[in-house]
C-alpha cells in the first residue's frame, strides 16, 4: 500500500541530512599551481601533483583555507585551532593518486547552524539547521563514458578521463540529522541549499553554479514512526543539481520509503540517482556495509593551524548576511512577507535590487520581475536570471512607461522582444514601430468612429451612465491596436460626450 503524502505525514516523521559540496573559486588548485578555469581543453590543466605522479609533493593553497574559514564563520561554526588532512583510500580511474586528500576526524570548522525560512500556508516559518562540520578536500577528475546511449558507464564502449578538475578545492558542508520539519521537509531542504548558496555567493568564495556542478547536494532522507527515538534507515540521493530537484528528490524519497515500510519491507541503505524527467530516483551503490577507507593522516602536508588574529581578520571582513540584506531591502521597499518570499523563491532579488538602483520604483520593478518575466521563465522552465533580460532593460522600460512613451501593454511586447533576443528596448521599439498614440487628433478620430459604431452606447454615456463608456474605450483600444493610453482615451471620450 502506498500512502498519500498527507497520510505519510500523519504516521511518519522525515529526517534529513544534507551534504553540500562546493568548488571554491580559487585561481589555482588545492595542492598545486594548476589553473581551475572551467571548460578548458581536457587534460591541459594538470601537473605531477594533481596527476599523482610518484614523488610529487603537495602544498596547501592558503586562499582555499581562508575561504573555508570564511564559510565556517558565516555558518556560525567553531574554527579548529589545529586540524590535519587525511588520506581517504580507494580506487577510481578519475582519481590518479588512488586516495583523495580530505579531512576526516579533524575538520577545520565544526558545530555551526543556519536558520532558513519557508513560506507555508501557515505563514513564514523558520527552521534551524545544525551544521556538523565544514571540511576541505579536493575534487576528482571527470570520467566521460562514450558510445552508450545514456552517457552512463553501463552500456558504454569506452571511457575518457579529464583530469582538469582533479585537485580543485572542494569544501563539504554536512548537516546533523535534521528532524522536526514534518510535512515541510522537501521545502526546508530546498530553502537550506538556497540559503547556503546565497551565503557562499555573498562571500565570493565560489560561483555556486548548480547546473555546472560547482555546487552539488547529496540529500539523505529517512523516515521514522512519529514519536520514535531511533532514526530510520537513510537513502542518499547524490549530486542533485538544482534547487527544484532537491525539493522533488526529498519528496520522492519520502514517498518511496513510506511505500516500502507500509509493505513491511525495509529501506536499503544506499546511494540513489535522481532523474529530472520522471522525478524518481533509482539505486546506485549500496552502503549497507560501512566502507573502510583506511583513513590516515596525510604525511606530506603540514597541519593547518590558523592564527587567531587571522581568523578574527576574516571574521571582520565578512559581508552582510543575505538574511540581513533581505530584511533591509524589505524595509526599504515596504513589501509584505508574501511578496518578499515570492521574489526569493523566483530568485529575482538581485535583479529587483539592481533595477531599483537604476532608478525604477520598487513596486514597478518587482511587478515586472515577478509578473511578465517570471511568467515567461516559468513557461520555458528556466530561472528568470538566465533569460537575456537585464535590470538595465527593465529600468529603461519602467522609465519609458513613466514618460508616457509606452503603455503597460506595449511595454509587455517590448519585454517579450528583449527576452526573445531581438535587442535592447529602444531597438525593439524602433524595429517593431511601437509607439503610444498620444496625438489627440488621432485618438479623437478613433473615438468618433467608436461612437458612430455604437450610437446607443454613446447615448447612455451622454445620459450620465458612465460605466457604459467601457465598451467605447475598448473599441478605441482595438482600433489603435493597444497603442493608445487608455486613461487619455477615457478622458477625451468623456469630455466629448459632455461628461467631464
Ligand atoms: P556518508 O559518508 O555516508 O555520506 P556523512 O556522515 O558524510 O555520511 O553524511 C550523512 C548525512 O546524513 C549527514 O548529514 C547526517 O547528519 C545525515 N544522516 C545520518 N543518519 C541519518 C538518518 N538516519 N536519516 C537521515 N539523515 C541521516
Ligand atoms: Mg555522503
Ligand atoms: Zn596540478
Amino acid at each position: 500500500m502506498s500512502l498519500t503524502y498527507e497520510k505519510l505525514i500523519d504516521k511518519y516523521e522525515p529526517v534529513l541530512g544534507l551534504e553540500v559540496h562546493v568548488e571554491l573559486g580559487t585561481k589555482s588548485k588545492m595542492f598545486c599551481g594548476c589553473s581551475t578555469v572551467f571548460g578548458a581543453e581536457p587534460n591541459t590543466q594538470t601537473c605531477p601533483v594533481c596527476l599523482g605522479l610518484p614523488g610529487a609533493l603537495p602544498v596547501v593553497n592558503a586562499k582555499a583555507i581562508e575561504y573555508t574559514i570564511a564559510i565556517g564563520l558565516a555558518l556560525n561554526c567553531s574554527i579548529a585551532p589545529f586540524s590535519r588532512f587525511a588520506r581517504k583510500n580507494y580506487f577510481y580511474p578519475d582519481m590518479p593518486k588512488n586516495f583523495q586528500t580530505s579531512q576526516y576526524d579533524e575538520p577545520i570548522c565544526f558545530g555551526g547552524y543556519l536558520d532558513v525560512k519557508v513560506d507555508t500556508d501557515e505563514g513564514v516559518k523558520e527552521f534551524r539547521i545544525e551544521i556538523e562540520r565544514v571540511h576541505m578536500e579536493e575534487d576528482t577528475g571527470k570520467s566521460l563514458h562514450m558510445g552508450g546511449a545514456t552517457g552512463r558507464i553501463h552500456g558504454a564502449d569506452y571511457s575518457l578521463l579529464d583530469y582538469n578538475r582533479a585537485g580543485i578545492p572542494l569544501v563539504e558542508i554536512v548537516t546533523k540529522p535534521v528532524a522536526g520539519t514534518g510535512k515541510y521537509a522537501p521545502e526546508v531542504a530546498r530553502a537550506y541549499v538556497s540559503e547556503l548558496r546565497d551565503i557562499l555567493r555573498s562571500l565570493g568564495v565560489s560561483d555556486v553554479k548548480m547546473e555546472q556542478g560547482s555546487l552539488r547536494c547529496d540529500a539523505n532522507v529517512s523516515l521514522r514512526l512519529i514519536g520514535a527515538e531511533k532514526l530510520g534507515t537513510r537513502s542518499e540521493t547524490k549530486n542533485v543539481n538544482s534547487l527544484r530537484s532537491v525539493e522533488r528528490a526529498v519528496r520522492s524519497e519520502m514517498l518511496r520509503h513510506a511505500a516500502l515500510l507500509e509493505k513491511g519491507e525495509r529501506v536499503i541503505q544506499e546511494t540513489r540517482h535522481f532523474h529530472e524527467d520522471t522525478g524518481d530516483t533509482t539505486p546506485g551503490r549500496s552502503k549497507e556495509q560501512a566502507e573502510d577507507y583506511r583513513y590516515f593522516p596525510e604525511p606530506d602536508l603540514v597541519p593547518v593551524a590558523p592564527a587567531k588574529d587571522w581568523i578574527e581578520k576574516i571574521r571582520a571582513t565578512l559581508p552582510e548576511k543575505p538574511s540581513a540584506r533581505r530584511t533591509r531591502l524589505q524595509e526599504s521597499w515596504q513589501v509584505p512577507d508574501k511578496e518578499m518570499a515570492a521574489m526569493i523563491n523566483a530568485d529575482v532579488l538581485d535583479q529587483v535590487e539592481q533595477t531599483v538602483n537604476l532608478g525604477a520604483d520598487p513596486t514597478r520593478a518587482r511587478s515586472w520581475w515577478l509578473g511578465e518575466i517570471a511568467r515567461i521563465a516559468n513557461e520555458r522552465e528556466l530561472p528568470a536570471s538566465s533569460l537575456p533580460i537585464t535590470p538595465n532593460d527593465v529600468a529603461e522600460v519602467v522609465a519609458l512607461i513613466g514618460k508616457g512613451e509606452l503603455t503597460d501593454k506595449l511595454a509587455r511586447q517590448v519585454v517579450e522582444g528583449v527576452i526573445n533576443g531581438e535587442g535592447r528596448p529602444r531597438e525593439i521599439i524602433e524595429k517593431r514601430g511601437i509607439k503610444v498614440v498620444s496625438d489627440d487628433s488621432a485618438l479623437m478620430a478613433a473615438i468618433v468612429n467608436s461612437i458612430k459604431a455604437q450610437p446607443e452606447v454613446a447615448e447612455k454615456v451622454r445620459g450620465g451612465h458612465i460605466p457604459a463608456a467601457g465598451a467605447l474605450i475598448g473599441a478605441v483600444m482595438k482600433e489603435t491596436k493597444g497603442q493608445a493610453d487608455a486613461a487619455k482615451v477615457r478622458e477625451l471620450l468623456l469630455k466629448h460626450l459632455g461628461q467631464a
